[in-house]
């Protein structure tokens, strides 16, 4: 068994966010927790965020995964951008506290040439001043395709931020199929291999969430372009056994393909047509 969703706006707040997603089939959802240039975010209404915490728990959903603004870079070369990111990040962090106990998503970020450990140490810096002792939320750092100079473009880049940071237990990850196809990951010939060596790295205790995509690239293309469910290199078939595997059960996926509603409501329909 398995929780899925996608992507929602939160716009209308944070009960609409619920309902929209039972209207689509899904029994969890991923919004943005501001607007994706990361500007300012909308104050919390604590009413409405209550009604959807009371609302996921009669309607059994699984965690929520919120994504941070996919432009914050906490590792920039430049002072002003790295603090900018930070501040969000903290920011979100807060505002996490008002729908407890689920994730925080985010892209470890590009180094932009400085490298790759110039880079590591400047996002440990970042998580060591947002995590705070006693925080609800699980922070994930996303799986990355190595599109540029992006850090966590293989499991060995997430365990090294993992070990370097003072509170670990806060930490878990997103394994997005998409990106880490497009990294070079064989999710297709050899999916228990790369869950092994996700197991060996990093530890499968910290797998949280899956983002399922398809991907309009081939194997290590490092581009991340997400494609529909099956209409993409990875293909339905190989997607049919990462949602149906046995060490993959009872975590949330969300789906982050180019879709309306419609589109989301049968691709959520086709998955739950997998699991039987
Ligand atoms: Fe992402
Ligand atoms: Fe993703
Ligand atoms: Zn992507």
């Amino acid at each position: 068994m398995i929780y899925i969703g996608n992507h929602l706006s939160s716009s209308d707040g944070f009960l609409a966010m619920g309902k929209a997603a039972v209207a689509l089939g899904a029994d969890t959802f991923a919004f943005f927790t501001r607007n994706p240039r990361g500007g300012k975010a909308k104050p919390i209404d604590k009413a409405d965020a209550d009604a959807l915490n009371a609302f996921m728990a009669e309607h059994g959903f699984g965690k929520i995964v919120a994504h941070a603004p996919y432009t914050m870079n906490l590792c920039s070369d430049k002072a002003d951008i790295r603090k900018f990111a930070c501040d969000m990040f903290c920011d979100d962090l807060k505002r996490m506290e008002y729908t407890p106990g689920n994730y925080y998503n985010f892209h470890p970020g590009s180094h932009v040439g400085q490298g790759v450990e110039q880079g590591i140490s400047y996002i440990v810096e970042a998580l060591d001043t947002a995590m705070f002792p006693g925080m609800k939320t699980t922070v994930l750092l996303e799986t990355m395709a190595g599109k540029g100079s992006e850090i966590g473009r293989n499991f060995e880049e997430l365990k090294e931020i993992i070990d370097k940071v003072k509170m670990p237990e806060y930490l878990g990850v997103c394994l997005d199929t998409c990106h880490v196809w497009d990294g070079g990951y064989d999710i297709g010939e050899s999916l228990d291999e790369v869950l092994r060596k996700f197991g060996d790295v990093i530890g499968l205790t910290r797998l949280k969430a899956i983002h399922l995509n398809d991907s309009m690239n081939p194997l290590s293309a490092h581009k991340d372009r997400h494609a529909k469910i099956g209409e993409g290199k990875i293909g339905a078939e190989t997607l049919r056994s990462v949602v149906t595997h046995p060490l993959l059960q009872g975590k949330p996926f969300i789906l982050e393909t180019p879709n309306d509603d419609e589109g989301y409501k049968r691709e959520i329909a086709l998955i739950r047509s997998w699991i039987v």
